[in-house]
């Protein structure tokens, strides 16, 4: 793993070696690729979390996806390589900070608390429209109004118009939810009758029923997942005909699966799909997702988490979209992850046609 690691940061030092603008070379030669990784630990060793039978539903699948693609998929390593490095580029050069994001290390307390300024990245306002296909028995199970619903969450989730839950005395992190700018509109619901009674996460139900012009539309499927799977999302870079959001139909909001059941994990699975990372990062302490104003975590949190709650010597941020936490105790994005995932939409980056750029 390691030797992959080094011949890709080869790559990127050679990428600028070759650069003739030398204002540009000096640029490129502050991108720090040391901590990016793909593969993750197959599963979370929750010894150390507090967690009881119908709380260990929370269960996304995307990890594990990415891990099976990139087996399947030699060249999807190196593509996720360029489109983090592009990132980071971007990001520096539109004057954020690229800096590896481990805030917090300090006295056990989780008193240091990194502020990130959202950047002017001139992308403007993003519009994203979206395809839902509902695959089940019963197709008319789920109900147009629950669809239109779950817009509304991913619009007020992403720009902080959602009712906020701050836990009492959670200072650290009061002036860090974000506005993404990212807009979704219903482009289409379609309806398929199809008796499975669980699709699994290998993709099976993209191939029944493939994505619709993925290029410039979000592709989610609504199915019975199984395996006690809420859902799974494919990252930039994936493979187009399996791009797209995978949710457990009784997620979305008035569904049965309390207390994951006011569509939130359409707003986890498609932070993914915008290039964010579990706020863990996967890999106990030493891994992180990549955004600086993110505190690290060792693992996953569940429930509905008490203020503070430490972990590798910080305050772990429990009510971020990318934790695992209940629906009704999440609440934000912070400007790191914000822009961290508009460059995808930038010239060059890999959903750039779904912004018209
Ligand atoms: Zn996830």
């Amino acid at each position: 793993m390691k030797k992959i690691f080094l011949s890709m940061a080869a790559v990127g030092l050679l990428f600028t070696a070759c650069n003739d603008d030398s204002k540009e070379v000096s640029q490129e030669q502050q991108i720090d690729m040391s901590d990016f990784y793909v593969y993750t630990d197959s599963g979370e060793d929750l010894s150390s979390k507090s967690i009881n039978s119908k709380e260990s539903l929370k269960t996304c699948y995307s990890m594990e996806v990415l891990n099976r693609q990139l087996n399947e998929n030699p060249g999807l390593e190196k593509k996720m390589f360029d489109i983090e490095y592009k990132t980071r580029q971007f990001i520096a050069a539109k004057g954020g900070s690229t800096a590896k994001g481990k805030p917090g290390g300090g006295s056990g307390g989780g008193e240091a608390d990194v502020d990130v300024s959202p950047i002017n990245d001139g992308l403007g306002t993003i519009n994203i429209p979206v395809y839902v296909h509902i695959v089940l028995p019963n197709a008319n199970d789920v109900t147009n109004t629950q669809v239109q619903n779950q817009i509304n969450v991913l619009n007020d989730d992403f720009n902080s118009t959602n009712a906020n839950l701050l836990p009492s005395g959670a200072t650290n992190f009061v002036n860090d939810a974000t506005i993404t700018d990212i807009h979704f509109t219903l482009a289409g619901t379609f309806r398929y009758n199809n008796s499975a009674s669980s699709w699994g996460t290998n993709d099976s139900v993209k191939a029944a029923y493939p994505p619709i012009t993925p290029e410039t539309h979000l592709n989610i499927w609504v199915c019975n997942i199984g395996g006690g799977i809420l859902g799974y999302a494919q990252f930039p870079g994936g493979n187009s005909a399996t791009d797209g959001v995978v949710l457990l139909h009784s997620s979305l909001p008035g569904g049965s699966a309390a207390p994951y059941n006011l569509g939130r994990t359409a707003t986890h699975e498609v932070g993914h799909y915008l290039n964010l990372r579990h706020i863990w990062g996967d890999g106990r302490c030493r891994q992180d997702d990549f955004v600086e104003d993110t505190p690290s975590s060792d693992g996953p949190n569940y429930g509905c988490p008490s203020y503070p709650t430490v972990n590798c010597s910080s305050t772990d941020m429990t009510m971020n979209y990318m934790d695992y936490t209940d629906d009704a105790c999440m609440y934000m994005f912070t400007d790191g992850q914000r822009n961290r995932l508009r460059p995808i939409f930038a010239t060059g980056g890999p959903r750039a046609a779904m912004a018209g750029n």
